[in-house]
């Protein structure tokens, strides 16, 4: 149904226009309920007519109507983004029980993502009560048949990854690998997914992270001349690719080569890693990347595609 279509996208606009408002008042310890909108830089409140999704930042030219002051693009990005991922949910699953449920789904886990990216925290009013709803949307059997205790392994074991490499991160490198907020992330992305879906998620949201932050890690370790981690890790990489292509090697009538050369390209990466490592202990001022936008979006992946996702998951 189009008109249904049109009604849910632009529902999901408005609810966009409040998870913004949403995060921000969270992250300044406001009540974020009853007040009224306000500009963040003159105080003068908004009108409703300059307060209209998206269409209200066009026809302001992105500026505050009384003081002129920039509007920032994260309210119409976000916005629009609700409104799609609204729209989405409604073709997918139309009107239903299912619908309702990920319509606030999507709506916690942008306010995490914004509250992350902003400031690197999750606030627990937002984490928390995912796990009991995704308990909850399994019980009823709204994932698909006899997810409720895959749920409940799902959630044990997002709780546990991030705790167990938070600590791992202790104590190699002297700093937690993850926030508090991640655990609870993870444990309410299986509370919803279960766990096959969690690890796929996991798996993906490393490979983003990776994508983003590599770069970033590389250009600190230039910026402190810090050319021993550079080194190592142009190192681990060589042992990664050779180890990656070691398997053709053994097509050569030559295994014993092929051991040789990964057992060496183990050892490589074993020296660099512990270089690296060795590094961030002395150096204990990293860059920290948020984790939760990228779970966040390894999540609605899962949430839109998970049967093409499901395909690609061994076991
Ligand atoms: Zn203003």
């Amino acid at each position: 149904m189009m008109i249904y279509s049109i009604y849910f996208f632009v529902i999901g606009l408005i609810v966009g226009s409040f998870l913004n408002v949403m995060a921000l008042r969270l992250l300044s310890g406001e009540d974020f309920v009853f007040e009224r909108s306000k500009c963040p830089n003159c105080k003068a409140k908004i009108a409703w007519y300059d307060n209209i999704p998206i269409l209200s930042y066009i026809l302001l030219r992105a500026k505050c109507r009384q003081c002129g002051k920039g509007i920032s693009i994260q309210y119409p990005i976000v916005e629009l983004l609700t409104g799609l991922l609204f729209l989405f949910i409604y073709l997918n699953w139309g009107l239903s029980l299912k619908s309702v449920f990920l319509f606030v789904l999507t709506s916690l886990l942008i306010v995490i993502t914004i509250t992350d990216l902003k400031e690197e925290v999750i606030f627990d009013i937002t984490s928390i009560p995912l796990i009991p709803l995704g308990l909850l949307y399994n019980f009823l059997n709204l994932g698909g048949e006899n997810m409720l205790i895959p749920a409940i392994i799902g959630a044990i074991i997002g709780a546990a990854f991030f705790e167990i490499f938070s600590r791992i991160g202790m104590a190699t490198v002297g700093q937690y690998a993850f926030g508090g907020g991640d655990t609870i992330l993870g444990a309410a992305l299986g509370a919803w997914f279960g766990w096959k879906f969690l690890i796929a998620i996991l798996a993906m949201s490393v490979f983003f992270q990776a994508i983003y932050g590599i770069p970033i890690i590389f250009y600190n370790m230039y910026k402190r001349k810090d050319y021993a981690s550079l080194w190592a890790m142009a190192g681990l990489l060589f042992a990664m690719v050779v180890s990656f292509f070691s398997k053709y090697l053994t097509y050569l009538g030559e295994p014993l080569v092929a051991i040789f050369v990964i057992l060496m390209t183990f050892l490589l990466a074993g020296i660099c890693v512990y270089i690296i490592f060795k590094k961030m202990r002395e150096t204990q001022n990293h860059t920290m990347l948020p984790f939760g936008p990228p779970l966040v979006a390894a999540g609605f992946i899962v949430m839109f595609f998970g049967d093409y996702v499901s395909r690609y998951i061994p076991f």
